[in-house]
This record gives structure tokens, sequence and C-alpha cells, in this order.
């Protein structure tokens, strides 16, 4: 598969950046790897979430080398408690800080936000869900958006386009989107309920799912969010694909999957610049 992200290396820290959105000008953004982190196995090394049960000091250590790398401040950070809904919200300065340092103060039931405030971090975590960034350059507008299954055919990258569009301006056609690393269609099977789920979010759903045997399933989760984006109205033309699986990629990510639910997290941060 062909990779549409950029892997750029900062000493030990490794991420991984999409080209259209670091060219606009408009924004900072990445996406972590496990590598450039303090985290003790399996956390190893730069795990970002609090709530996998790591040491909270080596989390905070770790959260402070990814807020560096970005050029922010910790307490610039927003982070938001991610549920697997399509809950949409507007951050701005009054946010900064929630959700930094521990888990009890993040967002609730949050998996996606969206800015207009330059130097304000969204941050999304990750560990085989689908990572969506989005950027409009003209109107000067961010947002992260998490999407597992749940949230991938609850059409949670629709909602974050038409919010953009709906409280901020956003013409859709102006809208890059980035679609991150994530469980890929070499690894993710599924059962038949989840397949009816895919089923009504796009209907002759055509291309996006294999057949394995009976009840079970690959699914192109990073596709479906692709297909879900474009009938939202963002073009084909910016919409960038990561091209790399979390499963088949242990040396770089965590997965969920592959290291059987005791593992770290990767992040995808955002910043809006100048202003
Ligand atoms: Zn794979």
């Amino acid at each position: 598969m062909s990779h549409g992200f950029e892997i750029n290396r900062h000493g030990e820290l490794v991420c991984l950046t999409a080209p259209p959105l670091a060219e606009s000008g408009a924004a900072a953004h990445f996406f972590t790897t496990r590598h450039g982190g303090v985290s003790a196995a399996p956390f190893d090394a730069l795990n970002l979430d609090f709530k996998v049960g790591d040491d909270p000091g080596s989390v905070a250590a770790n959260r402070k080398r990814a807020c560096a790398l970005i050029g922010a401040g910790f307490d610039r950070l927003v982070a938001g408690n991610q549920v697997h809904g399509n809950r949409v919200v507007t951050v701005d300065d009054s946010h900064a800080g929630r959700g930094a340092r521990s888990e009890t103060d993040a967002l609730p039931d949050v998996d996606a936000m969206v800015t207009a405030v330059p130097g304000l971090v969204l941050s999304s975590y990750y560990a085989d869900c689908v990572p969506l960034f989005c950027l409009d350059p003209v109107r000067r507008v961010a947002a992260l958006a998490h999407a597992g299954w749940k949230g991938s055919v609850l059409r949670i990258g629709e909602r974050t386009v038409r919010h953009m569009a709906d409280k901020h301006g956003c013409r859709p056609g102006d809208v890059l989107v980035a679609i991150g690393p994530s469980v890929g269609p070499c690894c993710y099977e599924v059962d038949g309920p989840v397949m009816s789920r895919v089923e009504k979010c796009l209907p002759g759903v055509s291309g996006l799912a294999a057949y394995v045997k009976p009840g079970h399933w690959r699914l192109d989760l990073p596709g479906l969010n692709r297909r879900v984006l474009l009938e939202a109205g963002v073009r084909e033309e910016n919409i960038t694909m990561s091209g790399y699986c979390t499963a088949c990629r242990g040396d770089l990510f965590f997965s969920h999957r592959a290291q059987k639910g005791r593992t770290g997290r990767m992040a995808s941060f955002i910043m809006l610049t100048g202003g």
C-alpha cells in the first residue's frame, strides 16, 4: 500500500505528518508512533493515554515531549474523554489544559473537537481506531475526530465537517482531510452485526468489505471514513490516506488488536498557527 503520510524523526521521537496539511501553512499537526517516550513495556515507549494502566508520571512526561514537538505549552493541550460516539464540540481558550494532566477533567463524551483559536492544541488518542484530521486553511479552522467502527458508522467525519460549516462558516470543498494510521483492511475482521451497521451507514457498500467465511468480513475502516467524507462534500483530491496499518506495523504503532488489549496509545495533535 502506498503511504500518503511522511515519517519525521526528531531525535528518538518518530511521528507522521500529511504533506498537504503541513504545506498549507495554517496549522502544525502530527500523529505519534510508539517511539520517543519513557514508558516501560507494554506501553513502550511513547504512550500518551492515562487510561491504559501506565505510570501517570511517564504519561505526563511523554505528553510534555509531544507538546514540545508542536511548540506549545502543556497547558494549551485539550483532550476529550472518548466514548466511541459522534458528538462534536467547539473548543476555545476556556478549555485550554482540560484533560492535559489527568483524565478526570477531560471534556466528557467528546470524540471530535473543532477550534478556530490559534495556539490551542487539540489531541485525540488511538490504538487501531481511525484518526481524522480536518483543516480549513481558508477560514483557519482545525478539527480532530476519533473514528472507531461505531463512530465511523455514526458518520463522525461528516458530523465534524458539518459542524465546521454550520458553526464556523467553512465550505466543505475547502477542507483538507488526513486519515491517519489505523487497523487496515488486511487485519480488521468484523461480524454480521457490525456489517449490518455498515450497510445502514453506506447502503450498497461495495468495495469496503471482503467476505472471509460465514459471519466474517474484513472491513476497510479508513476507506469507509473516506466515503462518508466525500458524501459530506470534501473533495477527493483533498483527502490524504496514511496507508499504514497499526496491526501490521507493530514496529511503529500500538495496536489494541495485535497486542490483545495490553498496549499504549498514540495521539493525533493539531494546532492552528498564526493569528
Ligand atoms: Zn494490517
